[in-house]
């Protein structure tokens, strides 16, 4: 079937598939062998509801080393409510996979209890930028060992101010990593984001 020749794991189609998921939206098509290339960061302009979630979380997912007890993947987010989403999106896609640990961080909340969470190690964090910068600051996270950055509804981060904790997340991680950005619209700040940070990409639009 569909999902399985774009690469999708075994243990990924069983997730997807409990999920009811039977064939590729466009932007899963598109989007999973460019991600599972790491030839390419991506920009991919579509809206919510195109299955934007499982066409960067599910190449991501079967990249992970979970024998390396560091954080691999870190996915960026507006909300708290975006955030927890995601963070279900991917536990679902994952249930084949216990040995893979997704967490989530964002701010409104107790952060103790976050950081009791990242002590334990984590392969996959989903976080809004203000909290994590926090954390960054109380060094109670290391992103310096991730391979792939998703920035998600990348206009709206940058709606509300999230300019400078962008940039400052993004100096905190690997130069050699992918970059995947997401967003609804191209205004110029978001292409200044992909200008600045993204290196040999591609560009999708659903
Ligand atoms: P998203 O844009 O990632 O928020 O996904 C929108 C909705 O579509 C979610 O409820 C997903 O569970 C669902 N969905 C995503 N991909 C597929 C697929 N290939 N087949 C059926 N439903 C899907």
């Amino acid at each position: 079937e569909k999902f399985r020749e774009l690469g999708v794991s075994e243990e990924m189609l069983k997730g997807i598939a409990d999920l009811g998921f039977e064939t590729p939206s466009p932007v899963q098509e598109k989007a999973i062998p460019v991600i599972l290339g790491e030839e390419n960061d991506l920009v991919v302009l579509a809206q919510t509801g195109t299955g934007k979630t499982a066409a960067f979380g599910l190449p991501l997912l079967q990249k992970i080393e979970p024998e390396w007890n560091n954080v691999q993947v870190l996915i960026l987010s507006p909300t708290r409510e975006l955030c927890v989403q995601i963070g279900n999106d991917l536990k679902n896609y994952s249930k084949y996979r216990k040995d893979i640990r997704v967490t989530c961080v964002y701010g409104g909340t107790d952060i103790k209890r976050q950081i009791k969470d990242l002590q334990r190690g984590v392969h996959v964090v989903v976080a809004t930028p203000g909290r994590l910068v926090d954390l960054l600051n109380r060094k109670a996270i290391n992103i310096e060992s991730v391979f792939a950055v998703v920035l998600d509804e990348a206009d709206e981060m940058l709606n509300m101010g999230f300019q400078e904790d962008l940039d400052f997340i993004l100096s905190n991680t690997p130069k050699e990593k992918n970059t995947y950005l997401f967003s609804a619209t191209m205004p110029k700040e978001v292409e200044r984001i992909a200008r600045n940070y993204l290196v040999n990409q591609q560009e999708i639009s659903v």
